[in-house]
């Protein structure tokens, strides 16, 4: 089937990564989880809520097998982060001597997934590694080791294939910067 015509939101000023690059990356990403996961039994921790649109695609790449938990935390207000990370909702089954791989829509400060890090680290998983959809690696505040990237992207604010502007825009299916006033 040929891959959907993309006609930009009329607030989006233009679109960053597409369709099909986004698809050709998460299926690398996913072979190189399988391989580097190959005979264990993975645990996907996905952030929410930005993270479940690459998670799904994800977890169709990876051919190990994988549960998944899903764990809520807020930073973000409007298009600026506040800086302070609050848990508003935790894992249903414990991570302790799991193979926890993170997943995560984008890495900007750091903050949030330093807070996370810090969190599960004190519950004593087996293994514990993050892989981020996209990352703003010019933005860092706090360094993170991040094992698995989708994209590296300049500091400008994206939205769409499951990132947020105010909750709109998740349904895109590209990632897109947004139009100054745009989200309005
Ligand atoms: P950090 O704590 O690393 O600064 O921010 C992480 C969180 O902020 C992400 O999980 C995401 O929810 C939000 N965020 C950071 N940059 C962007 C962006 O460019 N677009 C959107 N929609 N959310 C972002």
């Amino acid at each position: 089937m040929p891959d959907r015509v993309q006609s930009p939101h009329p607030d989006i000023e233009r679109i960053l990564l597409t369709e099909p690059q986004i698809k050709a990356r998460i299926a690398e990403l996913g072979a190189r989880i399988s391989r580097d996961y190959a005979g264990r039994e993975l645990t996907l921790v996905s952030v929410l809520k930005g993270s479940v649109i690459f998670l799904g695609d994800l977890m169709r790449a990876i051919t190990v097998d994988c549960s998944v938990d899903f764990i809520g935390l807020s930073s973000y207000s409007g298009t600026k982060s506040s800086g302070v990370v609050r848990l508003t909702l935790d894992l249903r089954e414990s991570p302790e001597g799991k193979d926890i791989l993170i997943v995560e829509d984008i890495v900007d400060t750091g903050l949030t997934i330093h807070y996370l890090l810090e969190n599960l680290k004190t519950r004593s998983p087996r293994s514990l590694e993050i892989c981020a959809f996209l990352n703003k690696a010019e933005c860092r505040q706090r360094e993170v080791g991040l094992k698995y990237v989708g994209f590296d992207i300049p500091d400008e604010f994206v939205v769409g294939f499951g990132l947020d502007h105010n909750e709109r825009f998740r349904n895109l299916p590209y990632v897109g910067v947004m139009r100054p006033n745009g989200g309005k």
